[in-house]
C-alpha cells in the first residue's frame, strides 16, 4: 500500500504542477490506484480527492460517464474494441476536466490493435488521460510502450514462504523451475534470506533462519569473499524482487548467478 501512496502522493504533485501526462502504462497486477488518479484528476474538493462529491463515487463505481473501461470479454483486445475506445474519447465531455480512458489487460493487444490505437497514443484529445494497464510490459507491444508514461506498480500477493532446498538446488548450478510468478518470487524471496542469514552467519552471527549446516553448504557453494560483496548482492536480488512482476526470469537469474556463483 505504501508504493501505491507514493504513485498518488506523485500524481498529486502533478496535478499542482499542471504536469500530469497524457497517457501511461500501468505494469502490475493490482490497478485500484489507477482509479484514485482518475479521482485525483477529476474531484473538485480540495488536496487529493475527496471520496465523497459525485465524481469520486462515481469513478469508484465505474459509472461516471467520462470514465471508459476496455475489459474485453474475449482474450484479444480487438480492432473494434480500440474503435469503441476512440469513440469515447472523440466525445465532449460529460462533466469531467479531463476523460479517463482505462485499457485493461493491454499485454493482450496484438499488432493490429496497438496499430490502431497509436495515433491516439500519439496525439490524444486534448483533456484526456488513457490509462493502459498490463500484467507485464514484455507482453505490450512495444510501440505502445514507447509512447506512454511507465508506472510500476507493486505487486498484491506478497511472497509465499521460505523454501531453502530450490535454493540449495540454485546454488549448486541447478536451474529452477516456477509454475507462476508467485513462485519465482517467492523463490527470489528465499535466496535473499539464505544469503543474508549466511552472511551473518559467517560474521560470527546468530542465524535466524538456517541451521548451521545450510549455511556452511551455501558458504561452500558461493564466491562472496567479502562484507561488501554481500551488501552488493542482497541489494541486486532485493531489486530484482522490486522489479519481480515483470522482470524476465532467465535474465533475473543469469544476473544472480553473476554475482553469486
Ligand atoms: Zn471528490
Amino acid at each position: 500500500m505504501q508504493t501505491q501512496n507514493k504513485i498518488l502522493n506523485y500524481f498529486t504533485l502533478l496535478k499542482e504542477k499542471s504536469l500530469i501526462g497524457k497517457s501511461y502504462l500501468f505494469v502490475g497486477n493490482d490497478f485500484s490506484v489507477v482509479k484514485d488518479i482518475a479521482k485525483l484528476i477529476n474531484c473538485r474538493g480540495v488536496g487529493t480527492f475527496c471520496n465523497g462529491c459525485w465524481d469520486c463515487v462515481s469513478i469508484e463505481n465505474s459509472t461516471h460517464p467520462d470514465l471508459f473501461t476496455l475489459k474485453p470479454e474475449t482474450l484479444t483486445i480487438t480492432i473494434e474494441n480500440i474503435r469503441e475506445a476512440q469513440q469515447f474519447l472523440r466525445l465532449k465531455s460529460f462533466r469531467a476536466q479531463k476523460k479517463v480512458l482505462v485499457i485493461s489487460d493491454a499485454q493482450n493487444m496484438g499488432e493490429a490493435s496497438a496499430n490502431a490505437f497509436l495515433k491516439t497514443l500519439e496525439e490524444p484529445p486534448k483533456n484526456s488521460f488513457i490509462a493502459v494497464c498490463a500484467s507485464k510490459i514484455d507482453g505490450v507491444i512495444p510501440t505502445i510502450v514507447s509512447r506512454c508514461n511507465k508506472i510500476f506498480l507493486p505487486l498484491r500477493e506478497e511472497a509465499g514462504s521460505f523454501q531453502l532446498a530450490p535454493v540449495l538446488g540454485f546454488l549448486k548450478g541447478e536451474r529452477p523451475y516456477f509454475k507462476d510468478r508467485k513462485e519465482f518470487l517467492s523463490f527470489i524471496w528465499s535466496l535473499n534470506l539464505a544469503i543474508r542469514d549466511t552472511f551473518l552467519f559467517s560474521m560470527g552471527g546468530n542465524n535466524q533462519l538456517l541451521t548451521s549446516g545450510d549455511c556452511e553448504i551455501i558458504l561452500e557453494n558461493i564466491k562472496i569473499n567479502s562484507t561488501n560483496n554481500y551488501l552488493n548482492a542482497m541489494k541486486d536480488i532485493l531489486e530484482i524482487y522490486s522489479a519481480g512482476a515483470t522482470i524476465n526470469e532467465n535474465l533475473a537469474l543469469n544476473i544472480i548467478k553473476e554475482r553469486l556463483l
